[in-house]
């Protein structure tokens, strides 16, 4: 007999993890799968200087231990394992990691985005020898070396003000003329004398073999005059944001056109009720520790609320 949770909670970054310490709280005992990135996005990023409590900063996977502790006091059993295909069609819900099944009656959906790539069949190819979604993951082997950053947003400038920290230079490869990026962080990439930027640019194509020596160099087309070089370089980093880690729901519950989970205004509430959804996975606006923290709160207590209702 398959022993019925009260929530299962998907993902565990700074939703997840929330709303796992309240359920917790609220006697829930709520079971955790934290997926394929345990403690989310922050786990690849190192001082957070933004997220309240912290007036020195914290490291992010350092914050993320500690999110999983608190909820670990509360009763929540977190496990090192991803989902791989739900049921929600009727209560108790199915959720499946590998062939063993799991049932509650409700769900929480915290599995958050990832980082966005180009799309192309070089850039798959030289991923790891050259070509890297996670500066903070990888600048260390760039020590001396020259490399690019891809983007204008805040991604973009807080991986190329880390990246010279490690690189001699780093150009940042932008496909317009203006960033995206808000002003302190423009500033603070656009002061520092390692980091030039190549306006009106895109990489077409990233050269080299991943079995020899790697990224040697890219393709760049300038997207106002047409026109197509060759820049020799070291490493690319891409900083073009992210997209929602959905695919386990496409079918099942209502998406946004960009793949985000559609939930109720003010709730996170999904079109299936006793399905709530919290954090990046719903969020394409503001994309933060803290608010995605907010919104596992939001999640627990409705959660709480809905349960109490049956
Ligand atoms: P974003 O704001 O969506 O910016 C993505 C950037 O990549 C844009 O400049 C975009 O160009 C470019 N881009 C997208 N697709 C591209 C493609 N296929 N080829 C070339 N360039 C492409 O994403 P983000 O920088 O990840 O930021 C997302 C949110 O997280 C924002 O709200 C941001 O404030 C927040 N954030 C905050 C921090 C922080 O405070 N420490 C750090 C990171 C992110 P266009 O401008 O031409 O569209």
């Amino acid at each position: 007999m398959i022993e019925i949770s009260k929530v299962i909670i998907i993902g565990s970054g700074p939703a997840g993890l929330t709303a796992a310490i309240y359920a917790g709280r609220a006697n829930l005992k709520p079971l955790v799968f934290e997926g394929v990135q345990p403690g989310g996005q922050l786990t690849i990023t190192t001082d957070v200087e933004n997220y309240p409590g912290f007036p020195d900063g914290v490291m992010g996977p350092d914050l993320m231990d500690s999110f999983r502790k608190q909820a670990q006091r509360f009763g929540a059993d977190t496990r090192f394992e991803n989902v791989d295909k739900v049921d929600f069609s009727r209560s108790p819900f199915k959720v499946f990691v590998g062939d063993k099944e799991y049932k509650a009656l409700s769900i929480i959906i915290s599995t958050g985005a990832s980082a966005k790539l180009l799309g192309l069949d070089s850039e798959t190819r030289l991923m790891g020898h050259g070509v890297s979604a996670c500066a903070t993951c990888d600048a260390f082997f760039y020590k001396g070396k020259k490399v690019l950053v891809v983007g204008g947003g805040d991604s973009a400038m807080e991986e190329a003000s880390y990246l010279t920290k490690f690189a001699e230079k780093v150009t940042i490869v932008h496909r317009r003329d203006t960033f995206r990026a808000s002003k302190i962080m423009q500033d603070r990439a656009l002061s520092n004398e390692k980091i030039d930027v190549m306006w009106n640019s895109s990489i077409i194509e990233m050269n080299g073999d991943p079995s020899k020596n790697g990224l040697e160099s890219v393709t760049i087309k300038d997207t106002i005059t047409g026109d197509i070089r060759e820049h020799k370089c070291d490493g690319v980093f891409l900083g073009i944001g992210h997209e929602p880690n959905s695919q386990l729901f496409s079918g099942i519950l209502k998406l946004d056109s960009s793949g985000y989970v559609v939930t109720k205004s003010d709730s996170t509430q999904t079109t299936i009720e006793g399905v709530f959804a919290a954090g990046d996975i719903q969020d394409h606006v503001f994309r933060q520790a803290v608010t995605a923290a907010g919104s596992g709160c939001m999640a627990a207590i409705e959660v709480e609320r809905y349960l109490e209702s049956k």
